[in-house]
């Protein structure tokens, strides 16, 4: 069975989890290129979207901070190869907010979008591929997701193989 579960002892098994996770959403032939999805990321403040994030963005090849945009409410990352967006919606007053920010483009297929707080935008995002949710667990946090669409199933079936292999032990690259 696919694993769809795992602990995550500190900052860095977070960060790590999203550079996994970025692996799995880029194209095998073309690393660095996005196969693009939706990724919402749900917890409560401080369970660790952000530092989730933060990995993903990196193993695209983004150098330097990621903070949570809560105020502009989204962040533009070029890439050379490819587009990434990462949302934090905790401050929208109102879902229909979403449509006056203007990023109906952003959610284009062939983009990776990164959605904390989607749960704010209800009815006015589109569906997710992939659903991750951060827990607290002990000291640490624990992270649960589930694909929501034939997209997220092969996101989440290279995420599962990339982990056997680290359990068996081996490296990913
Ligand atoms: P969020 O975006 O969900 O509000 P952040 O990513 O900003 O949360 O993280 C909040 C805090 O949790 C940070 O101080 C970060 O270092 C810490 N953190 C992240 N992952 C873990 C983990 N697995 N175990 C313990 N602390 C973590
Ligand atoms: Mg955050």
């Amino acid at each position: 069975m696919a694993m769809s579960d795992m602990y995550l002892a500190d900052e860095d098994a977070t960060e790590s989890f999203g550079r996994l996770l970025a692996r799995a959403s880029m194209s095998p032939t073309h690393p660095g290129q996005t196969l693009g999805g939706r990724l919402f990321l749900k917890g409560d403040l401080g369970a660790g979207k952000t530092t989730l994030s933060r990995g993903v963005l990196r193993e695209y090849g983004h150098v330097g901070p990621v903070k949570s945009p809560t105020y502009t409410l989204v962040e533009p990352y070029e890439m050379s190869d490819c587009l990434l967006y990462h949302f934090d919606l905790y401050r929208l007053e109102d879902p229909e907010e979403v449509e006056f920010l203007g990023v109906f483009d952003y959610f284009d297929r062939a983009n990776l979008c990164l959605v904390e707080w989607a749960e704010r935008g209800a009815g006015f995002l589109p569906p997710p591929d992939l659903e991750l949710t951060l827990t607290n667990d002990g000291t640490g946090r624990r992270i649960a997701w589930t694909a929501c669409s034939a997209h997220g199933e092969r996101i989440a079936q290279r995420l599962s193989e990339s982990m056997a292999l680290l359990n068996s032990g081996m490296s990913v690259r």
